[in-house]
């Protein structure tokens, strides 16, 4: 009787996990330093799980509780984190970012609180476990509260989960909820640990998850049906695919050096935009892959007329000013607005040029060679808002400085040299795409801290410290941009991040790392003051990066890249 009822725990363990087993993992995975170690553990533990378990585990492990591109969102902030643990602690909020400041570590802090707290009726020994599906499906249940009374509808569900979970649990929670995981689990890890589990190679991983850029739909097909569902996989019109980035070239020789014969094209100083059309469907995908289309009316209406029943386009579309190129910030009062689009859209016309095509009616393109890809661009046609970008054809240094000079004349950012014969490859940052740019290049850096202002500017903050990423993923700070900003757009600045304020002592702040600014500088000096040795001299904020995400940010070994770079000037 004992072994039957030990087995039949056993088999029930086997095809559902609790949430606490998750969080195990996450510790686990966290206390390891080789990567081929996590990658091990993980595989293991994908082995274990049943096809509902599998849809979940690959986004929490990397630290999202929705895909990138899904339209789902918690929508909520640290605030109303902290309003649930601390009613469910009961200690003030006061009390508790307290604590996050001591400890430097919101999970932590959670945790430690939470382990305090007055016992009531019902203890966590004796409640029943949550299971990781009934956590996600609370999380599920969040995300889609809206209207009346949302934002305390939301921290109820959140007292309900902390109330329930043990300390342990909650700092993982918590970690999840801010978006702040970070046990280490990249792409490359979970490719390699899905190949491992489901003996399968990481090249097929790879290819699935270029094309439908969900993990945890590779491992529900492996599951089912193994390499053989796992080809089945297809690229899907209205769900976007990775963009393929580029690298820095210095200048026009160099790039060319690359390649040889390049494929030169003109570097727009707008939004990356990814189109979708099917039938009458329409989406278009931001660089970060949010779906912007409602803000976009005409280049929606342009799309649907275009000469295909189904294709996938990649481009920049730019805001126009008397026909010629706008500033990037006039086209950000178009991109992503959700109101007085209509307005916007008399006000602002804009205009998508189009670079590659990734699928065109039924049919994966992104194998094919650039020069290819190319050829099936031109069956677009071209009218007001949409075109194809114009190219070259070149390896004469002379014939592409000429192109580049007047990509620059017209209002332009640069250019682009690209490898004819290259595939798309959604997601890399290769050598097959180098961008030419005139100017001393500018930092993209994560606004981690600032502080708050004095007299008339009080009630803003005026300084924004900044970070760049070392090669584990940290944040390190390399300076201050506290010059140059007009009161309107401090205030703006202090909008926006206010709400993301994780800890606050006397007027400095730190900030939960969510908004990137691209900065301009003096040089780049060394600096003992500096963790990494480097700071920014003279940062000035040249705007602020809605399109890139912190993840993205430049790392300090570009820091350093950019320091040698001018010592050789
Ligand atoms: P950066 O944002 O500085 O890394 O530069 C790469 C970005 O340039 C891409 O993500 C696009 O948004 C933009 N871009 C502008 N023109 C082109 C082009 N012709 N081909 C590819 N990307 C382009």
């Amino acid at each position: 009787m004992t072994n039957f009822i030990t087995l039949s725990h056993k088999i029930f363990d086997l095809m559902s996990i609790s949430f606490r087993e998750f969080c195990e993992l996450c510790e686990r995975v966290e206390s390891i330093s080789s990567t081929l170690e996590i990658t091990d553990v993980i595989s293991e533990f994908l082995k274990r799980l049943e096809e509902e378990d599998l849809k979940i585990v690959p986004l929490l492990l990397m630290g999202s509780v929705f895909p990138e591109w899904d339209e789902k969102d918690l929508g909520i902030g640290p605030s109303s984190i902290f309003e649930a643990v601390s009613a469910v602690a009961s200690i003030s909020k006061g009390d508790l970012e307290e604590l996050i400041r001591e400890t430097g570590d919101v999970g932590k802090a959670v945790e430690i609180v939470l382990e305090k707290k007055p016992k009531g009726f019902l203890t966590v020994e004796d409640s029943e476990e949550l299971s990781l599906q009934e956590v996600y499906r609370t999380l599920v249940e969040i995300s889609e509260i809206s209207g009346n009374r949302s934002v305390d509808r939301k921290i109820n569900k959140l007292k309900y989960l902390y109330s329930t979970l043990s300390p342990f649990e909650a700092r993982y929670l918590t970690r999840i909820l801010l978006k702040e995981l970070r046990i280490g689990v990249g792409e490359g890890i979970m490719r390699d640990a899905i190949s491992k589990s489901f003996g399968i190679s990481s090249e097929e991983v790879e290819r699935a998850y270029m094309l439908v850029n969900d993990f945890s739909q590779i491992c529900v097909a492996l599951r089912k049906g193994g390499a053989g569902e796992l080809k089945k996989l297809k690229m899907v019109v209205g769900r976007p695919v990775k963009m393929m980035l580029a690298q820095n070239a210095p200048n026009v020789e160099e790039g060319l050096k690359e390649h040889g014969v390049s494929i030169v094209e003109r570097k727009y100083d707008g939004a990356r935009v990814q189109i979708h059309k099917d039938g009458n469907k329409c989406f278009i995908f931001s660089r970060r892959l949010e779906n912007v289309t409602n803000s976009l009316p005409d280049l929606k209406e342009a799309i649907l007329k275009l000469p295909f029943d189904s294709v996938i386009l990649d481009g920049e579309v730019i805001a126009l000013q008397n026909g010629k190129p706008a500033p990037f910030q006039i086209l950000l009062r178009r991109f992503r607005r959700k109101y007085d689009v209509e307005e916007m859209e008399r006000e602002i016309p804009i205009h998508a040029y189009i670079f590659d095509i990734l699928y065109a009616n039924g049919e994966v393109l992104i194998d094919l060679p650039l020069k290819e890809r190319r050829k099936r661009l031109n069956e677009i046609g071209s009218n007001e808002i949409i075109s194809v970008s114009p190219e070259i054809l070149s390896g004469d240094a002379k014939e592409v400085e000429q192109f580049y000079k007047k990509a620059i004349e017209e209002g332009h950012e640069g250019i682009m040299l690209k490898n004819p014969e290259s595939p798309y490859t959604p997601g890399k940052r290769g050598k097959h795409w180098l961008k030419v740019k005139p100017i001393m290049e500018t930092l993209d850096l994560a606004v981690v801290g600032g502080e708050w202002g004095e007299g008339r500017r009080a009630n803003l903050i005026g300084s924004y410290k900044l970070a760049a990423r070392d090669e584990k993923g940290n944040l390190v700070p390399v300076g201050k941009v506290a010059t140059g900003l007009t009161d309107e757009m401090l205030k703006e600045l202090t909008e926006k991040l206010k709400p993301l304020i994780i800890s606050q002592e006397g007027k400095i702040v730190e900030f939960k790392p969510e908004v990137v600014f691209e900065v301009g500088y003096e040089e780049i000096q060394k600096s003992p003051k500096y963790p990494a040795g480097y700071a920014l001299r003279f940062p000035r904020l040249i705007r602020v990066r809605e399109d890139k995400n912190v993840d993205e940010i430049d790392t300090i070994e570009r820091v350093q890249e950019l320091y040698e770079l001018q010592k050789r000037k």
